[in-house]
């Protein structure tokens, strides 16, 4: 991996649905199930096709882990159409490919089963492990179980899935854990050769939810962390921060080579009131590093062919038109 790049790729942000069978005590995304809790096929063909007329490459679907568990939710999902979350999001995904977006989906916990469903219509697919600690945070979300997670992860390695996972830090988790979630995600990898990119994420507190008057990690830690993800993990993994969370600048020569998805047309709608930095402050907080921005797929999955059919055209059109981004510095 060349360590002078510094890579991101341009998005637009699909949450499917806000509710959640989870009840993580930092969460300001799940909701009750309403009228407006899942987003309806116009706007997301809508929201396809603007992304897609503004350069972007990628369609990450987002949403809450197993709503079907939440009373009504079945209802409002077969009234547009589909018997659960993950049909609709298999349709999307098709529209996505079809409007020139490659699909990225984080649907939370799912089985084998359903990755094989999901896997032929998706470039990559991600879950976080967060920790592999069991947490206060957590005691209500059975999705959050660290060998659930695992599982899956470890799932997603046998069926060849290009894979985002990623640690979520300052929830109640200690520098240890952080080094074991590390070296988990370290086996995995060394074991089935899939994941593309760890996230190395603070915990940003939000007004109104349990977790509220906590405060987020310091900069120091979350440099020590990104130091220690560099150290145990394989050169081929890529270590990412998100630019609207975290002071990208000042980050980077602690080990990060990622800045994640941003978006020039959706929020992201896990920190809404975190804007995404345009291009020119990327190129900005990338220093004398070049800049180059990817697809959700990493090039050594491509090279190894660990996409379907139905994504080869499109992956090869894109690869064609990707722009290098000289850095202004
Ligand atoms: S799994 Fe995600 S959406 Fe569900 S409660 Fe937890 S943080 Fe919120």
């Amino acid at each position: 991996m060349n360590r002078n790049v510094i890579t991101f790729s341009k998005n637009v942000f699909l949450p499917l649905t806000t509710v959640c069978r989870n009840r993580c005590e930092y969460c300001c995304f799940r909701t009750p199930v309403t009228e407006h809790c899942i987003m309806q096929p116009g706007e997301a063909e809508y929201t396809l096709a603007r992304g897609a007329a503004k350069g972007c490459t990628e369609a990450l679907f987002t949403f809450g882990e197993r709503p079907e568990e939440e009373q009504g939710f079945k209802a409002l999902i077969s009234r547009i159409g589909y018997d659960s979350i993950l049909q609709y999001c298999h349709a999307l995904c098709e529209q996505s490919i079809a409007t020139g977006l490659l699909p990225h989906t984080n649907a939370g916990i799912m089985t084998a089963e359903e990755l094989e469903y999901l896997k032929p219509v998706n470039a990559s697919m991600g879950l976080m492990l967060e920790t592999t600690a069991e947490l206060p945070a957590h005691r209500n979300s059975p999705g959050k179980v660290p060998e659930v997670r695992i599982e899956m992860i470890e799932n997603a390695g046998t069926l060849k899935i290009p894979f985002t996972t990623g640690l979520l830090l300052g929830i109640g988790e200690t520098m240890q854990d952080r080094e074991e979630s590390l070296t988990v995600i370290r086996n995995l990898h060394k074991r089935y050769g899939h994941i593309q990119e760890v996230i190395i994420q603070n915990f940003c507190p939000k007004p109104g939810t349990p977790m509220g008057n906590r405060r987020g990690i310091s900069f120091d830690e979350m440099c020590t962390v990104i130091r220690t993800a560099r150290d145990l993990l394989p050169e081929d993994v890529a270590i990412q921060v998100a630019p609207n969370l975290a002071d990208a600048a000042s980050l980077i020569p602690c080990g990060v080579n990622d800045l994640g998805g941003i978006s020039p047309l959706t929020i992201d709608y896990v920190n809404p009131e975190h804007p995404w930095p345009g291009e020119d402050a990327l190129r900005r907080s990338a220093w004398d590093y070049l800049l180059a921005e990817r697809l959700c797929i990493y090039p050594q999955f491509i090279e190894r062919g660990w996409f379907s059919n139905e994504l080869e055209p499109l992956i090869k059109r894109l690869v064609k038109h990707l722009p290098v981004q000289e850095t202004s510095s």
